[in-house]
């Protein structure tokens, strides 16, 4: 992934030794209720969540996760990893209708080596992509501003995503 200047994932960073002692924030949105705005929640399907990453590398920046506390690939079933596929597919194409990226990166970091933010459970990163947006984003270091794009970006994939069950 192409390092993108995110003034706000500094806050993420010194966070992280905190989180660490409390429960596992995917594990905490999985199992809330009635909190999908508060914890950016886009969808919940059979095998998986889909929400939005807090401290996105770009707008947009989202997740999929699957709904065991799971660290390595291995750990996956077919049924989960042909789930969690098949609704990052659902994803990119909901992204595209509502926000017509130029492209997108979408990965897994396996590992703190690797760059992984919570290594215990494991979860795929969707970034879409637009010419020029390292300048962009550099220019949007305002927690309010992004708080409310934020929303407006979950608001607008829920809206796709459903188009896409029609
Ligand atoms: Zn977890």
């Amino acid at each position: 992934m192409d390092r993108i200047y995110s003034p706000w994932r500094s806050q993420y960073i010194e966070s992280f030794n905190e989180e660490k002692k409390e429960e596992c924030f995917l594990c905490g949105a999985i199992h809330s209720v009635n909190e999908n705005k508060e914890r950016l929640i886009i969808a919940r399907e059979s095998h998986c969540i889909v929400l939005l990453n807090k401290y996105p590398y770009n707008s947009g920046h989202t997740l999929v996760v699957p709904l065991h506390h799971i660290s390595d690939l291995d750990d996956l079933t077919t049924d989960e990893l042909v789930a969690v596929m098949a609704t990052t597919k659902k994803v990119v194409s909901a992204m595209k209708d509502a926000f017509h990226p130029h492209g997108f990166n979408i990965g897994i970091n396996i590992g703190q080596s690797a760059g992984a933010g919570l290594p215990g459970h494991l979860h795929f990163h969707i970034v879409p992509r637009w010419n020029g947006d390292a300048n962009f984003t550099a220019t949007i270091s305002d927690m309010k501003v992004i708080s409310t794009a934020m929303e407006n970006t979950r608001l607008a994939l829920i809206e796709k995503m459903n188009d896409s069950h029609l």
